[in-house]
This record gives C-alpha cells, sequence and structure tokens, in this order.
C-alpha cells in the first residue's frame, strides 16, 4: 500500500490544509488538543499534526520526519507501530471490534501480567490510568473504612478528583497545581507531601495514622520529569502505612513494563497491597488495570461492594495489542538492551552538557530519563521547578528545529524504545550537540 492510501488528508486539503489543522482544531477543541501537553503551552509554539508513526520517527501532515522521545508519553515501548502489534490487532480488528462479553486476549493479558509481577495476585481491566487510580481509591477506602489519602507533590495519578492536588507535568506546566472545579471537601480528603521526604510522612502518619486508608505514590515519579526514589523512601512508606494499617497503592502507569519486567517493585523488591498499570499494557491503545492481593481484588463487583464497571473495558483489540506487546517483549532480558540504549543517551547528553559548559542532570532508569537543566538531579517537585525552564524551552525548540522531538515540557519524561538503535541515538546526540553550544 502507498502512504498516500493512508493519509489524513483528503485531496482537497493539499498544503494549505496542513495549516490549518491548527486553526481548525483550536476552533473546535479547547487549546486545539484532547489533552492539555499536546498544545506546547508549556514550550510556546504551534504543535504539528501527525500523519503516521514509523519505528523511533514521526512524520507530520507536512512529511517531516521527527526523531520521536515522546513516544505517546510511555505506551510505545516497541517504537511506533510494531509490526507484532500491528498483526493482532488487525487481525483483532477483523473479528470485531467489541463485543459486551469476555473474550480470552482478557484472561491472557492478565495471566501474562500477573506473572510479571507477584503483589498483583488479579487484577480489572480499564480504559486508562486515570480509571485505575480512581478505581484503586476505591478498593482502599472501602477496605480499610478509612477515608484520607496520602500523595506527593509532583507525582499524577490522572485528572479525578481526589488525585488532582499538586499533580506535576501538565498541571505543573500551566501553573495550575490544584483544578478549578475540585470541591474543597474533596480536595481535604487529600493529603500531599514532599516526595523522597519520609520525615514528613512519619509525623503526618504520627498525627493522622488511623485516618489513612492509602499512600499513593510513584515508585520512580516521572510527571515532574523522572525524579528517582531516595534510598530508603520507598520501603519507609511500606513500613509506616503497615503499621498504621493503611494500604500501599503503586502507581506504575508509566514504570509498568518500562524500567523493567517486574515494573519499579520488581526492580526495587518491594510489595505494594495494590498496583496500577496503563500505557505499556496497553501499547497506544486506551487500556489500563488495577489489581494487587487477592483479598482485596475480591471487594470489586460482582463478587464485592465496590462497584466499578466500563462498557469498554476489556476491548478484544487493546487486549489483542497489548498481549502482543508484552509477548514481543517477551521477559526481562529486553530492558537490559533498552536501559544501555537510555544509559547510551543520557551519558553522551551528559558529555556535551560538560562540553558546551551548560549545567545538565540526566536522571534515567530502564526506558525513562528526563534532561534537567540544573547541576544536580531533583529530589523533589520543588526542586524540579527550580531548575532552569528557560533554558529548557530554548532545548526544546532547538531540538525541533533539527528533527528531534524532545517532550515539549521540562516536567515530561522521555522515552527510548527499542526502536531507537544506535543512529537514532547517534543523531539525537549530534542534534543535542548543536542545540547546546547555542544556549
Ligand atoms: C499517565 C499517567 C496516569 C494517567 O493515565 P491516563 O491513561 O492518562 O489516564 C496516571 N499515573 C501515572 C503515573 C501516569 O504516568
Amino acid at each position: 500500500m502507498s502512504s498516500s492510501q493512508h493519509s489524513n488528508l483528503q485531496p482537497t486539503e493539499g498544503a494549505a490544509g496542513a495549516d490549518a489543522w491548527g486553526p481548525r482544531g483550536r476552533a473546535l477543541m479547547p487549546g486545539g488538543v484532547s489533552s492539555p501537553v499536546r498544545s506546547f503551552k508549556g514550550v510556546g509554539g504551534e504543535p504539528f499534526f501527525v500523519e503516521r508513526g514509523e519505528g523511533p520517527y514521526l512524520v507530520d501532515v507536512r512529511g517531516r520526519r521527527l526523531l520521536d522521545f515522546v513516544m505517546s508519553y510511555g505506551p510505545l515501548i516497541l517504537g511506533h507501530a510494531p509490526a507484532p502489534v500491528v498483526a493482532a490487532a488487525s487481525a483483532a480488528v477483523a473479528r470485531g471490534l467489541s463485543f459486551g462479553a469476555p473474550n480470552p486476549d482478557e484472561v491472557r493479558l492478565a495471566e501474562r501480567i500477573v506473572s510479571a509481577m507477584p503483589a498483583v495476585e488479579r487484577l480489572r481491566f480499564v480504559n486508562s490510568g486515570t480509571e485505575a487510580t480512581m478505581s484503586a481509591l476505591r478498593v482502599a477506602r472501602a477496605a480499610t473504612g478509612r477515608r484520607l489519602v496520602v500523595k506527593f507533590s509532583g507525582c499524577y495519578h490522572g485528572h479525578h478528583d481526589s488525585l488532582l492536588i499538586r499533580a506535576g507535568s501538565g498541571a505543573a506546566t500551566l501553573g495550575v497545581p490544584d483544578s478549578a472545579g475540585v470541591p474543597a471537601e474533596l480536595a481535604a480528603l487529600t493529603v500531599s507531601l514532599p516526595y523522597n521526604d519520609v520525615e514528613t510522612v512519619e509525623r503526618l502518619f504520627a498525627e493522622r495514622g488511623s485516618e489513612i486508608a492509602a499512600v499513593i505514590v510513584e515508585p520512580v515519579a516521572g510527571n515532574m520529569g523522572t525524579v528517582l526514589p531516595a534510598p530508603g523512601f520507598l520501603e519507609s512508606l511500606v513500613r509506616l502505612a503497615r503499621a498504621a494499617g493503611a494500604l500501599v497503592v503503586f502507581d506504575e502507569v508509566m514504570t509498568g513494563f518500562r524500567v523493567g519486567w517486574g515494573g519499579a517493585q520488581g526492580w526495587r523488591g518491594l510489595t505494594p497491597d495494590l498496583t496500577c498499570l496503563a500505557k505499556v499494557i496497553g501499547a497506544g491503545m486506551p487500556v489500563g488495570a488495577y489489581g494487587g492481593r487477592s483479598d482485596l481484588m475480591e471487594l470489586v463487583a460482582p463478587e464485592g461492594p465496590v462497584y466499578q464497571a466500563g462498557t469498554l473495558s476489556g476491548n478484544p483489540v487493546a487486549m489483542a495489542a497489548g498481549l502482543a506487546q508484552l509477548t514481543a517483549i517477551g521477559g526481562p532480558d529486553f530492558y537490559e538492551d533498552l536501559a544501555a540504549r537510555t544509559e547510551a543517551l543520557a551519558q553522551g547528553l551528559e558529555v556535551l552538557g560538560a562540553r558546551h559548559r551548560v549545567p545538565v542532570a540526566v536522571p534515567r532508569v530502564g526506558g525513562m530519563m528526563t534532561l534537567f537543566f540544573a547541576d544536580q538531579a531533583p529530589q523533589s517537585m520543588a526542586e524540579a521547578e527550580a531548575t532552569d525552564r528557560e533554558r529548557f524551552r530554548r532545548f526544546f525548540h532547538g531540538m525541533l528545529g533539527e528533527g528531534v522531538f524532545w517532550p515539549p515540557s521540562p516536567f515530561e519524561t522521555a522515552f527510548v524504545s527499542a526502536a531507537h538503535d544506535e543512529r537514532a541515538i547517534a543523531s539525537a546526540l549530534a542534534a543535542a550537540d548543536k542545540v547546546l553550544a547555542s544556549l
């Protein structure tokens, strides 16, 4: 099939049509986008419209090829349109788009996830990461009979009311840490503490431990840029929560099957009570999941009193795509190679920063990393906000000019996929060499 047969452009739309998508979209949709970060509001400028993806590249509607480190914000760990995923999803499409009845790939994908993550004994599929965290908290509140939820500033857990408090990248970039429209009474049920600060967690548990239903955390933060957990931080959360009868929820929507086969919990050898997943398990289709201890998941309808449902949950096309992606990944070995690619890019950026006397810090793990313009890797949202954001904006636009699509916010994670081969890493570093020289 020629590429024109795949084109999003109608015959009458041509090159002038390509320029009109922005205004046409903005006239009808807030910011012209379906999710705020895509508007480039954090860096300025006009977003490009995508025609298709190929391996590590995006091709825009003007035919420009961009080396992509956004990768749909995490799901595309094999690159764009990987053959086994496209084949499995296409075959599933031909069998029907939705059934409203269970299908075998739900069971197969659940088995794959459970085998990789021992803390997830049973799970429920949903359609997004937001739904996964929202539902996990409902289970935690039902299980404990308590109301209070503890989160960490800069951790993003989706856009539902209980967790849109000091919520990282999108909100941080836009300067609205708390969303309008969230009732104060609801916000009062969520306490947000600084990431990597065990003392404040200890103090809260000492004062209000018996009210706390759950502590929810990104075990590697990815939504204030990549911020690694300090040694002992996650371990302390688990210890304090257990002692107080509260549950620990790991939001591994980004880190699950991204930092390793067993997620961040496998990497750090920890056992949360509940785990939230999405992104990589859906391969770019709308998939989320929450799961954990059997006795907790028994509380979910129809087995228990916690109601949670979804017309399109466990969608057969989405399940086939996710299953094909996890099958292609295969197991833990995949992540050695992925981490080596990430390491090559991160180390290369550090070398270039030193060469051009631009202070950079590049925290990374598995297939995720952030280039911070700072002397040291941030440990918290406050430290991430103190990095040089103006320099980041110039870096972003410089890279885009060189044909590299870096995440359009200083608080987003850059993603490396298996499709980012040596050539792709080398050309990203060649672009960064030019851009850093000009900063
Ligand atoms: C992306 C993300 C979410 C939200 O997932 P959606 O599918 O966008 O609703 C939640 N938690 C974390 C850690 C994420 O990275």
